[in-house]
């Protein structure tokens, strides 16, 4: 059995970790999609695709993940009734979906697909919201992601990105 996550992963995180970790108790292979691919160099969606992507292949590597997966960049379409149908033009076939999230639940429901909701870990620290403003703010933020994710952070210059364009925004 084959199982989608899809997550903007802005940035991969621990609970992001966790959460495919307890996914692959029950599938044989994951899908793990990149959403809003397009997005990158913005206050909420700094990172690339690209650099998502290292960031998620790095933490499994470092973690010795052991099932197949695969990591596909989606694009946002102008269009919820579409989406799924999008997704679905991208990704191997799947017959379980994985999210916390209420529109992305909804969308697959309607579509007929299995949806799951896999448990929360630390939520309210493992947030891409709470380590983007924690990386603004010059708190400690890199023991809420997989040693990889900070490295991939340093090379890129995340830390001046971010800073800089929440300089940009007021
Ligand atoms: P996210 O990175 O916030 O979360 C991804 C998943 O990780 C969530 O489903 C959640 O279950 C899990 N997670 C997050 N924190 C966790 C924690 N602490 N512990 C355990 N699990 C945790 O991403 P998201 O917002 O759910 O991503 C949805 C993507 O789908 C977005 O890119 C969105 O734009 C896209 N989308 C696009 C359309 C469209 O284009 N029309 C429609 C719907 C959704």
């Amino acid at each position: 059995m084959r199982g989608l996550l899809i997550g903007r992963f802005q940035p991969f995180h621990k609970g992001h970790l966790y959460v495919i970790g307890k996914i692959a108790e029950e599938v044989d292979e994951i899908i793990i999609g990149i959403g809003s691919a397009q997005k990158s160099h913005c206050p909420d969606n700094p990172f690339t695709a690209g650099e998502r992507l290292m960031m998620i292949k790095k933490s499994l590597i470092g973690v010795n993940f052991s099932k197949n997966y695969y990591i596909i960049p989606i694009n946002d379409v102008n269009n919820n009734s579409l989406w799924v149908s999008h997704v679905r033009s991208l990704t191997p076939p799947f017959s379980k979906v994985y999210s916390g999230n209420p529109l992305v639940k909804r969308l697959f429901k309607e579509a007929g697909k299995e949806v799951a909701t896999p448990p929360l870990f630390n939520r309210k620290e493992f947030s891409g919201t709470e380590i983007r403003r924690r990386i603004l703010s010059g708190e400690s933020w890199e023991e809420l992601v997989p040693e990889a994710v900070v490295k991939v952070i340093g090379e890129v210059k995340g830390r001046d990105r971010i800073e800089e364009l929440a300089i940009g925004d007021r």
